[in-house]
């Protein structure tokens, strides 16, 4: 059975079947209201669907509780959004760090597993900068840290270029592909840019709540640009189990 949530009398998602293997991007594209944050919010386990599964790895998270559900989410997913995401009156540092203070961390080896992921985001020098005195790339960048420091096994982007302009939100994508797929994580982009669906390996394009045809992105590995070995992550990262995000039936290959 494929995915499908309504909101009274608006189907929201009407049957989608999708899956996200791990190191594998898709950006999610289509018109406003067409059902891509209900369909990112479904897969993250933020919503519940009406019918249909959601299976991380073999494991099926749709029907989990609280606190099992904001469990998942803070420990297996990295979450990015357009901006807004940094608290003002903390320095860049412990805004990286914060997730994993609020799973029960020591600050101090919070901070200095954060510190790590300055160095491949280009954010050297940025550690004790308050978010107000970062430039918006450099912000979108922090965030990006802050969604990977955990090391989530899927990370999940809703318009994650949406506040900057074109070439720096280039740079945030750039980024943002290159790292997942080095740490073999999944990466679901919710975006209206073209040219930021071209850097993920498909594009899943979303109408009236449906797939409609699936192609492969322009950007997919080896077309144009650098490959897995581009950025070096931070030690302790990396999986190779093969985890999926997966929409509807149990049997969707991986
Ligand atoms: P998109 O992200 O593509 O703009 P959404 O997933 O936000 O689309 O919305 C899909 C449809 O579901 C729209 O018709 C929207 O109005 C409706 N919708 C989304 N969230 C809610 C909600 N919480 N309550 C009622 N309707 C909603």
């Amino acid at each position: 059975m494929t995915l499908s949530k309504s909101y009274g009398a608006t189907r929201a998602l009407d049957g989608v079947d999708i899956a996200v293997h791990a190191g594998e991007s898709v950006a999610v594209m289509g018109p406003s209201g067409s059902g891509k944050s209900t369909l990112l919010h479904c897969l993250a386990n933020i919503e519940r669907p009406d019918s249909g599964q959601v299976l991380l790895a073999d494991e099926r998270i749709d029907e989990l509780r609280e606190p099992a559900r904001s469990e998942l989410r803070r420990t297996r997913f990295g979450f990015v959004f357009q901006s807004g995401q940094l608290l003002p009156e903390l320095p860049a540092v412990e805004n990286v760090a914060l997730p994993l203070m609020l799973g029960g961390t020591p600050r101090r080896t919070a901070e200095q597993r954060a510190r790590q992921w300055f160095p491949p985001l280009g954010l050297t020098g940025k550690e004790d900068s308050r978010p107000g005195a970062l430039s918006g790339g450099q912000a979108q960048r922090v965030a990006l840290a802050r969604a990977l420091v955990t090391d989530p096994r899927v990370v999940f982007a809703d318009e994650p270029t949406g506040a900057l302009d074109q070439a720096t939100g280039q740079e945030v994508i750039r980024l943002l592909t290159e790292v997942t797929r080095e740490q073999r994580a999944a990466l679901v982009v919710v975006t209206h840019d073209a040219s930021v669906a071209r850097w993920c390996d498909r594009t899943a394009h979303v109408r009236d709540g449906r797939l409609v045809d699936e192609v492969g992105g322009a950007g997919s590995v080896g077309a144009g640009h650098s490959g897995a070995d581009g950025i070096d992550v931070p030690d302790g990262t990396g999986c190779t189990d093969g985890i999926a995000v997966a929409g509807a039936r149990a049997e969707v290959p991986r």
